[in-house]
């Protein structure tokens, strides 16, 4: 396993007040209202610009903070997946899945790899090779807008974002926010159609609380398993106590954020022989009647190489959810998608493309 971990390149933002000190603040919030232009392929159609400007960009600052180097399409044409290149030559994965509503979701990441070492995740056996700049997950959202402009046969609505893609969102959170405030600011995307994934890191998660600048986002944790025993084996990164700390901060955040609190949801990897028993889904359902929690979103295992899990027959995710929906909890189950270009959850990893 890699853990080392690199410096960024510099910002656009920072590249921008390098090259031209003078400009009045306003003046890159110009240019990044250029670079949601739909149309525009590159400086010199940003017309909003003055020609003087739009030449020196084009000179020196590139159009994207990303390029895509590979291209994959799941055997169903349900799913793509980009592998995209930082200016200082990483790679990462970037998905687009289409969702019930006939509209794409896109996945995105927020680090190359991932320090928090889950056992069952592909992208946490990378170790952490960098946080993202909030340029590269902008850019993810920019290349598969571009990307369905340019597919005029494929549904044109890009209606959610999931981070869900490589990294722990919490653990790069101000380049996180910077990317939602972008989308947000420039596209049609509202905050409620973009959901946070994290395997709830319990100091950032108390962080938001008193955030003022944090986006009224979907929050979802990755729960895995209602016994702290258990998930410490899974999810190393748990903590101490880690369950009661998480339901005690439930409370608090329906609290502190109001009517938000029917966007907290958990997420739960269901492992064959590891999590996945009735007895599991009963510590489970009276976990969550403890939070301000009210639903579950169970994903069958998808399979990583070497990892020694697999994923629960159908029978037992059948089960597993019977027991909470008696318990009155609304439970919904992630369609897989894209596994057959190592796509889905928990499959993204560099190395393999
Ligand atoms: N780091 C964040 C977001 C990225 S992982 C998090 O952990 O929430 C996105 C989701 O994929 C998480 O719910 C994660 O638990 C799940 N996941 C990871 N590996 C998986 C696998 N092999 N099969 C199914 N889901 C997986
Ligand atoms: Fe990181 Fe999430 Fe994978 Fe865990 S599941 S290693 S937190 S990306």
């Amino acid at each position: 396993m890699s853990s080392q971990s690199f410096p960024p390149p510099l910002s656009r933002e920072e590249c921008f007040r390098e090259l031209f000190p003078r400009e009045p603040a306003f003046r890159f919030r110009q240019v990044e209202a250029a670079l949601f232009q739909p149309k525009w392929k590159g400086w010199a159609d940003a017309t909003t610009l003055s020609k003087a400007l739009r030449d020196r960009l084009s000179a020196s600052m590139p159009w994207t903070a990303v390029t895509p180097v590979a291209l994959l399409k799941s055997a169903k044409g349900d799913t793509f997946k980009a592998l995209l290149k930082t200016a200082d030559g990483l790679k990462f994965e970037t998905v687009l899945m289409s969702n019930a509503r006939d509209q794409w979701t896109v996945c995105v990441s927020s680090q190359i790899g991932c320090a928090m070492g889950c056992r069952f995740c592909a992208t946490g056996a990378m170790g952490l090779k960098r946080s993202l700049l909030a340029d590269e997950i902008m850019d993810q959202l920019r290349y598969w807008r571009t990307f369905l402009e340019e597919h005029g046969d494929l549904p044109s609505r890009l209606s959610n974002v999931v981070f869900m893609g490589m990294g722990e969102p919490l653990n790069n959170v101000e380049n996180v926010k910077r990317a939602i405030a972008a989308w947000t600011k420039h596209t049609d995307l509202g905050p409620v159609h973009i959901t946070v994934s994290t395997v709830g890191v319990l100091v950032q998660l108390e962080a938001l609380l008193a955030d003022k600048t944090w986006p009224p986002v979907r929050i979802a944790i990755s729960l895995h398993s209602a016994d702290q025993a258990v998930r410490e084996q899974i999810v190393p990164s748990t903590v101490p106590d880690f369950l009661t700390k998480l339901a005690d901060w439930s409370h608090r955040y329906a609290d502190a954020l109001g009517n938000r609190r029917h966007y907290l949801t958990f997420e739960y990897t269901l492992i064959s022989g590891v999590n996945d028993s009735l007895q599991h889904a009963k510590e489970l359902a009276r976990y969550v009647s403890k939070t301000a929690v009210k639903k579950v979103n169970v994903i069958p295992l998808n399979a990583v190489t070497g990892k020694g899990f697999s994923r629960s027959d159908e029978k037992s995710v059948e089960a597993f959810k019977a027991v909470l929906l008696k318990q009155g909890i609304d439970v919904t189950e992630r369609r897989t998608m894209g596994d057959d270009i190592a796509a889905a959850c928990g499959q993204l990893a560099t190395e393999k493309v």
